[in-house]
């Protein structure tokens, strides 16, 4: 991976979430000053624990709605990774127009500031905003099927409105712009309690409690483990030549939630029994990237196995449940 070591200053909105966490303790590792902008509306600032202990940290509490806080306008900064929004389905169905507005007035705020610093913007969008697709495995170029008023809606659209907005800095020459589309994500400070899928599979195996499965378990999705994920974010915003375009970020190996659900059984030895629950509206049936132009463009690809993932994964959540370990591995 190109280093890093001549950007000094990054700003990461969205950084005591899941994935936001982890991009900030790379960049930290890396010798990064790392400025964190988060309303802790679906973070925690538990995972930052070891950032926090970092001199070259810094949390500033904010909801990327309202207009930065001076603090933040009147710095100067090289890079602005945008991930400033609950990514779980329940969780962004809350309050959905707050959701869009995170999407689209937050990557507004973080833009203007990028035009103003002069700072690289790098948003975190989804393969949500390719829908319930009908083409299979989703490349970039691929347009998508989404449903515009239905209660995924204020994501799924928040993001391809935040995408366009982006996409209108570049070519108005305001800003230098990356879009990552991130696909389902998985990994050690996915919240417990956030709804998706692998935090609630491993929590309810351990516990031996009923496993849901929503729908009849048929759907796909494919699973990628945070650290090639972040490897993934940085290698995009750290790309130098002419823009690139969205670039798909996620493991192409794809596979049933019945399949998912055999796996997490077998690692952790549960005798849950399963359960099965109505499919959400607009639960997407199938998805897998395509990721030929991360790898032709970025030269990445990600490297952990499910299996391996998931035992890491396992292992952080069951950590918490054990007495004898005490604080959880940050
Ligand atoms: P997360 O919910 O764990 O983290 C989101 C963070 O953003 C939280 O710390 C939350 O408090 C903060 N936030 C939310 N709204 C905010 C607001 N208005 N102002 C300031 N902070 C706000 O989710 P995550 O999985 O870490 O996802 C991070 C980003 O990556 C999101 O933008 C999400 O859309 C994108 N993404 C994630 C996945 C995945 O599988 N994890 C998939 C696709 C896209
Ligand atoms: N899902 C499930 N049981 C659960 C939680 C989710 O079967 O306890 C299903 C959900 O309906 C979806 C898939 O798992 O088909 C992935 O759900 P998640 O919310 O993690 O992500 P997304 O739908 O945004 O890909």
């Amino acid at each position: 991976m190109k280093s890093i070591s001549d950007t000094r200053t990054v700003l990461v909105a969205g950084g005591a979430g899941f994935l936001g966490s982890h991009l900030c303790d790379r960049l930290l590792a890396e010798g990064c000053h790392v400025v964190c902008l988060d309303n802790l509306q679906t973070g925690d600032l538990g995972n930052l624990k070891a950032a926090m202990k970092q001199p070259r940290f810094e949390f500033v509490r904010h909801d990327v709605v309202e207009p930065l806080p001076e603090r933040i306008t009147e710095r100067r900064f090289d890079r602005i990774y945008d991930l400033a929004c609950a990514a779980s389905p329940p969780q962004y169905q809350q309050d959905p127009e707050h959701t869009m507005l995170t999407c689209i007035l937050g990557v507004r705020h973080l833009l203007q500031l990028a035009e103003k610093t002069g700072a690289r913007l790098l948003l975190t969008s989804t393969s949500e905003i390719y829908g319930d697709p009908e083409v299979h495995p989703q490349p970039e170029t691929y347009r998508g099927n989404v449903n515009p008023i239905g209660p995924r809606a204020c994501y799924d659209e928040g993001k391809r409105a935040a995408e366009t907005l982006v996409f209108d800095y570049d070519r108005a020459g305001r800003s230098d712009v990356r879009v990552a589309r991130i696909f389902n994500t998985y990994g050690p400070r996915l919240s417990a309690a956030d709804g998706r899928v692998v935090s609630n599979l491993i929590t309810q195996a351990l516990a031996d409690a009923p496993i849901t499965i929503y729908g009849d378990g048929s759907q796909s999705r494919s699973f990628c483990y945070v650290d090639d994920m972040v490897s993934g974010l940085i290698a995009l915003m750290e790309h130098e030549g002419p823009q690139p375009g969205p670039i798909n970020l996620g493991n192409p190996v794809e596979l049933t939630v019945s399949e998912l659900v055999d796996v997490i059984v077998d690692l952790t030895g549960s005798s849950s029994e399963i359960v099965y629950r109505p499919l959400p509206i607009d639960d997407p049936r199938r998805r897998r990237p395509d990721i030929a132009k991360a790898e032709t463009v970025l030269g990445w690809r990600p490297c952990i196995a499910l299996q391996d993932g998931l035992r890491r994964t396992i292992d952080w959540f069951d950590a918490d449940r054990s007495p004898t370990l005490g604080d959880r591995p940050a």
